[in-house]
């Protein structure tokens, strides 16, 4: 990278159970040098989840205290929760040159796509509806309530994708990584964030 080029925003989205968590844990894995954004969220956590490290768990006024303050990047409800990006961190990264990846919802895409048209937007699907109702259920965590809302919404959520640049489907979750970095490599060599390289000549 460049010494004193910014970081490229990368935005992730996709239908519940689509595989957007596991996809993101298997590529920083892959690719220590992207830093991934760690949200906050007013929903509890699933076991196994650690406060700092899936998300920030907050009550519902210290969220509110957050967006008063404008700590937050975007944030939205979703499936009845807050949920928002931590605004700092990602500014410091993208000004050090650090790559930033966002595993958040479709409202708060639309949001960052305001703020960082540069962003690249990126749409998790899963292969078929009914391996998304089997990854929902499978990972055991929903009550039939939530994961109602959950799947009920994935056949709106798909619809969104057209707002997206890119398109990468969960079958396998090494390739659907593969793919992610094939896209984040070519992102990193379009013509119009290598400009700066007309000057060296
Ligand atoms: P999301 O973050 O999009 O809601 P998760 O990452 O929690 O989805 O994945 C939902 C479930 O599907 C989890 O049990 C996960 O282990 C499983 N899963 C994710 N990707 C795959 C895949 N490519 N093949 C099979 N199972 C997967
Ligand atoms: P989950 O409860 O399954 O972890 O996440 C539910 C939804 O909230 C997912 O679609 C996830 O992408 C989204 N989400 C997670 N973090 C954020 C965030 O910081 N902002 C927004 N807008 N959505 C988020």
């Amino acid at each position: 990278m460049t010494v004193g080029k910014r970081g490229i925003l990368f935005v992730l989205s996709g239908p519940s159970g689509a595989g957007k968590g596991t996809v993101c844990q298997a590529l920083m894995a892959r690719q220590p040098a992207l830093s991934l954004s760690v949200s906050a969220t007013t929903r509890l956590p699933r076991e196994g989840e650690q406060h700092g490290v899936n998300y920030f768990f907050k009550s519902t006024e210290e969220f509110r205290t957050m967006i008063a303050n404008n700590q937050l990047l975007e944030w939205a409800e979703v499936y009845g929760k807050f949920y928002g990006t931590p605004r700092s961190f990602v500014e410091d990264r993208l000004e050090q040159g650090i790559d930033v990846l966002l595993e958040i919802d479709i409202q708060g895409a639309m949001q960052v796509r305001c703020t960082y048209p540069d962003g690249v937007f990126l749409f998790l699907i899963p292969p078929s509806a009914t391996e998304l109702r089997s990854r929902i259920l499978g990972r055991g965590s929903e009550t039939d309530e939530s994961f109602q809302r959950r799947f009920g919404a994935a056949r709106h959520e798909l619809q969104q994708m057209k707002e997206y640049n890119y398109v990468v489907v969960n079958d396998v979750v090494v390739s659907a990584c593969a793919r992610i970095e094939a896209i984040i490599q070519a992102e990193h060599c379009s013509v119009h964030r290598n400009l700066e390289l007309l000057n060296e000549w």
